[in-house]
């Protein structure tokens, strides 16, 4: 008798892998356990196990694999399973799937690069012969390739050896350039150095009579002292005292109390104590909890549609305890976890160390041992938050999931395959689980709320903030008159700097949103009319003045600023357009004691970018935040009561079909930031075109509005929900060859689906890195079948690879692109 098995390559291929097995390999191998192979001429991949069966291949002779790698199967059937569904689905090959699926440090393979940990002091005498070897070439070179350290060991079987040293700390991949989770800083308080003694307490606070607000947060504190023999958090003492964490600075400031700071980690819950109990849910929040439980009995995904600030999550936490009653797993997905540092601490106030994060820019050890944690069941990672990569987890029991902020375009993956989308993976892998599905957004997609309205999602509505708060207050403000009237100034009508002002003078906060980074988008010859551009993209190159660059945000190429036009030479260089920066600048001018603070990608690229610029705004160290769309994603500023968008006629005249979809959602959830908890908040929109139907329905909350217009659109010209979307892109960095070659694949796809083929059309942005592209888009009438047409598709690029010519012009599948 003979023995194979199939296996999956971490590569792009179209089919599995047979290799052949002993008989005891063959009683011990269970799919989902990885084996390293040999693969072409002299590679090792490491494969996982799908099949062990007994027919050879019929082309070609089987290899031996060269050892087991597992004990316990590391992926589990119901993996296996989705992960199919994946490649089927978003036309990607299985292999694609498994590698962007489990952490890299499952994935050793010939090519991986090895280092030495440097923060990790191995102690030499309990290292095992070949792994004192491996450590010892190390310490001599600093890098090593897999393969080379086959030679050192002269062996073939070394991944074993790097498992284990893997998993002892002693070797990190090169690939594996990521940051280091930072511990947070919690930030304390505690009376100042000259308060310590009783007198001179007196003495302050009969100096501190006519501020009653100041002396009531001095004896709070000492009372919290007294009594609790613990340091005392700046928010605690906040809430205790009835008072602001601006008189608290106040009084920092003035040296009557001290801050210190003392790190905690963040991956790691340090228990503290007892867990908070939750909340009890509003009438409101109980009423969309009944209709969400109708729509879980009825088997559907449910759609939570609730306003901003609505106490969704509360809702949430309401569903997780009841999942983690039953025993079974739940996970919540997010569409930027580097964002959520407020909602992750949320939940683990609640939860515990139950709560675990797996978000790429881990360690390897730490998503490791998520990964391992959640396979074994174990309690402690018992809720998986994290952004879309979280849903690879290899649930044992999955009973809830969540996806918050549904409407996020950012769970699409653009690059590299599979191009799935999170939240309709997460349903599917849900369903697989028979696990409930609930989708949560204040600004549901369009594809979402046309799902619930046919029945085929159930549906829960909060339409009140929490608390009673009023929806802000939106004016418009038509910036085209008073730019006409020289009545601007800057990029500021009078109108918002009059808000601006008051809310400072109330103590509180703004947030202004421009959605473009850099200084301003194009720099111009006044003379000739010449813009400088990208010599590796279709695209003009963003002045950035703090760095005195011109840069491009599509390959980060950049030069300093020229002095005069190069190509006339004159020096009359102008900019048109602005971003973030020039909004910063112009603040600081206008209000030069204000503090403001900018939070776009540029600074927030730096390690722990975005928690330094959340938490000196959270502590109210800056009083004006200026950013880009990060701006609106689920973060829950208290103090927070103006909100400004400084243009937002650059959203709505953006070339795509989900562009008025898009501009509803995105200013609708800035809107959201602004008077959360307390008072009715104000939102200014500074726009060219105030009447334009998207500014009203933002301004009225009139979501339903929105909602019939665009879904009128979509069946009008056949886009999603009513129809289903391929794109595809053709990539290649010669200019005719492209276009040729995707007017013969065009031609073949007409041919099958007639008038149903858009394009082929050059994007926008038509040449990035060097590299042309041009999209073809197929659309699907719902209810002709997916997997027909996707077949018929892949038959002609069939045909299309058989060309030699065509054979180096990359094709890529996007289905449901975003
Ligand atoms: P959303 O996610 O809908 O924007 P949140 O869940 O962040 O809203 O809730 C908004 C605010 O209201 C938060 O500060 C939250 O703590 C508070 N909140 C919501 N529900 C309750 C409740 N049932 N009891 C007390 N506070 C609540
Ligand atoms: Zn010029
Ligand atoms: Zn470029």
């Amino acid at each position: 008798m003979s023995y194979f098995i199939n296996v999956i390559l971490p590569i792009p291929l179209e089919k599995l892998f047979t290799y052949s097995i002993s008989e005891a390999e063959a009683d011990f191998l269970q799919p989902g356990m990885r084996v390293a192979v040999p693969f072409g001429k002299s590679k090792i991949y490491t494969a996982l196990v799908h099949e062990v069966h007994q027919t050879p291949p019929a082309v070609y002779d089987a290899k031996e694999i060269h050892q087991i790698l597992d004990e316990i199967p590391l992926v589990t059937a119901t993996q296996l399973k989705h992960w199919f569904w994946i490649a089927e689905y978003y036309m990607c090959s299985v292999g694609e799937v498994f590698r962007s699926a489990v952490p890299n440090a499952f994935l050793l393979e010939s090519e991986t690069l090895i280092l030495k940990n440097k923060n990790f002091n191995a102690d030499e005498n309990e290292l095992l012969d070949d792994e004192f070897l491996v450590f010892e070439a190390l310490e001599h070179q600093s890098i090593l390739r897999v393969q080379e350290i086959s030679a050192i060991l002269e062996k073939k079987n070394i991944l074993p050896v790097l498992n284990r040293l893997l998993d002892k700390n002693i070797i990190i991949l090169k690939e594996e350039v990521y940051e280091q989770y930072k511990p947070k800083m919690v930030r304390y308080v505690r009376m100042g150095k000259a308060y310590l003694s009783e007198e001179k307490l007196e003495e302050l606070l009969t100096t501190l009579t006519r501020a009653p607000k100041q002396s009531q947060v001095v004896l709070t504190l000492f009372q919290l002292q007294a009594t609790t023999k613990k340091p005392i958090k700046v928010s605690e003492l906040e809430v205790a005292s009835k008072s602001s964490a601006a008189i608290i600075k106040t009084l920092i400031d003035k040296a009557i109390l001290e801050e210190y700071f003392v790190q905690t980690d963040r991956v790691v819950y340090v228990e503290d104590g007892d867990n908070e109990s939750l909340k009890s849910l509003n009438e409101y929040q109980e009423e969309a909890l009944k209709d969400i439980r109708i729509g879980f009995d009825k088997k559907l995904p449910t759609l939570l549609h609730g306003v901003t600030s609505s106490g969704k999550t509360e809702v949430y936490v309401k569903l997780i305890e009841e999942c983690i009653r039953s025993n079974k797993q739940a996970l919540y997905l997010l569409p930027e976890i580097a964002l959520t540092t407020q909602l992750i601490s949320r939940l683990q106030e609640y939860f515990g160390e139950k709560v675990a994060v797996y978000h790429s820019k881990y360690s390897v050890q730490e998503r490791v041992e998520v990964w391992n944690n959640v396979l074994a069941n174990k309690a402690k990672a018992q809720i998986v938050i994290g952004a879309r990569s979280a849903l690879f987890m290899p649930f044992a029991d999955l009973g809830l999931v969540i996806i918050d902020e549904e409407h996020e375009s950012s769970f699409k993956q653009y690059d590299p395959a599979p191009r799935y989308h999170a939240r309709d993976t997460a349903i599917v892998l849900g369903k697989l689980h028979k696990a409930k599905i609930l989708l949560g957004s204040a600004t549901p997609s369009v594809e979402s709320y046309y799902n619930a309205q046919s029945g085929k999602y159930g549906y829960a509505s909060i339409l009140r903030r929490f608390g009673n708060v009023l929806m802000p207050d939106i004016e418009l403000v038509d910036i085209k008159e008073l730019t006409r009237k020289k009545r601007m100034k800057g990029h500021f009508s009078e109108r918002l700097l009059e808000e601006i002002k008051e809310t400072l003078e109330n103590g509180e906060q703004v947030i202004l949103f421009q959605n473009r980074r850099g200084y301003a988008p194009i720099m111009e010859c006044t003379t000739c009319g010449h813009s400088p551009q990208c010599p590796n993209c279709d695209v003009s190159l963003t002045y950035h003045q703090h760095k005195k660059q011109l840069r491009c945000h599509y390959c980060s190429y950049n030069i300093a600023v020229p002095l005069a036009c190069e190509a006339c030479g004159s020096a009359t260089l102008d900019t048109k357009g602005f971003g973030t920066e020039q909004v910063e600048q112009e603040l600081n001018n206008l209000f030069p004691d204000v503090k403001v603070g900018r939070m776009d990608l540029d600074t927030t690229r730096g390690k722990y970018g975005y928690e330094k610029i959340i938490t000196a705004f959270e502590q109210q160290e800056i009083d004006i935040l200026v950013g880009t769309q990060m701006l609106t994603k689920g973060l829950d500023f208290r103090n927070v009561n103006l909100v400004g968008i400084m243009n937002a006629d650059t959203l709505l005249n953006f070339p795509d079909f989900r562009a008025h979809e898009r501009s509803y959602q995105l200013l609708t959830q800035v809107s959201g930031r602004a008077g959360r908890t307390k008072k009715r908040g104000k939102v200014i929109i500074q726009s060219y075109n105030p009447y334009h139907q998207i500014l009203k329905q933002v301004s009225t909350g009139d979501y339903e509005g929105m909602f019939k217009e665009q879904l009128y659109e979509r069946q009008q010209y056949k886009y999603p929900p009513i129809n289903r979307i391929i794109k595809i892109t053709f990539k290649h960095k010669d200019y005719n060859k492209l276009n040729e070659a995707a007017e013969w694949f065009t031609k073949g796809l007409r041919n099958a689906f007639g008038i149903h083929v858009l394009g082929p059309e050059f994007p926008p942005v038509s040449r990035i890195r060097n590299q042309y592209l041009k999209n073809v888009l197929i659309k699907i009438p719902n209810g002709q079948a997916l997997g027909k047409t996707k077949n018929s598709i892949k038959r002609i690029e069939k045909s299309f690879n058989a060309i030699s010519q065509y054979a180096s012009v990359r094709v890529i599948y996007n289905v449901d692109y975003i």
